[in-house]
């Protein structure tokens, strides 16, 4: 079995360092990682300039680009087996409800089922406040979602986006819908030396609505979240009535 891990956090950070750790011997590992955080690039895709891959040891490369690069490039260029499974992170912080829209570590996850190849992200979620990181606790998550996957042959168009509570150890995993993530709304509007304005974006995180049986939900409860995802993002909901707009007879 073969398994390539990427992230959005850097070939050094701890997380992927962490998910390496916790791997090991359950396949041949293979790491195609950017050359530096782009955490909240989403599927940022680099067409217009080149992409540089250092050799980071044996099968791991350091790469000038996105976590959507990386699992592209990793991919179609740089191993030479394609990998039965992709697994992205572990992320600094949680990738819940509305955030896999920001996500540049579930993007990379996205893109490996894009180009055919099942994957996992893992995130620990952590609070701002947070210190004391539990890397330890993703890890153990992250050995136990891959070896099930991979017994199972995880196949098709499907990503396990799993998130882990930051603490030591879990309650368990729960399997969940993607739910909502609230933050407060922030734009702070500051003058620059030359009189023009310019804006910093972003709130910090508020809760997860009451949505029973959520990733949020879970993660809050101090269960590790797994929830699948496809690339399909069609509202099942609104498709006959939008149908109904357009072929009324
Ligand atoms: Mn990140």
């Amino acid at each position: 079995m073969n398994v390539m891990l990427a992230n959005d956090d850097g070939f050094d950070a701890p997380g992927l360092g962490a998910l390496q750790a916790a791997l090991q011997g359950l396949a041949t590992l293979w790491v195609v990682a950017p050359d530096h955080e782009h955490s909240a690039m989403s599927h940022a895709f680099t067409l217009h300039k080149p992409l540089r891959a250092t050799p980071r040891g044996e099968r791991a490369w350091a790469v000038s680009g996105t976590p959507a690069d990386c699992v592209y490039l990793g991919l179609h260029g740089l191993l030479p087996v394609r990998p039965d499974l992709v697994i992205s992170g572990i992320n600094r912080g949680g990738n819940l409800g509305n955030d896999v829209f920001y996500s540049g570590t579930v993007a990379g996850a996205m893109e490996a089922v894009l180009q055919g190849v099942s994957a996992v992200s893992i995130s620990l979620d952590k609070r701002a406040s947070d210190t004391l990181l539990h890397w330890d606790t993703a890890a153990a998550v992250a050995r136990q979602v891959v070896e099930r996957a991979l017994a199972e042959r995880l196949s098709g168009r499907v990503l396990l986006n799993v998130n882990v509570p930051n603490q030591p150890g879990v309650g368990g995993l729960r399997v969940t819908h993607l739910g909502q993530h609230r933050y407060s709304v922030r734009v702070d509007e500051r003058t620059d030396p030359w009189g023009r304005a310019y804006y910093w974006l972003g709130g910090e995180h508020r809760d997860f609505g009451e949505d029973p049986g959520s990733d949020g939900a879970a993660v809050e409860a101090g269960f590790a979240s797994i929830t699948p995802l496809a690339p399909d993002l069609t509202s099942r909901e609104w498709l006959t009535t939008i149908q109904g707009w357009f072929h009324a007879e």
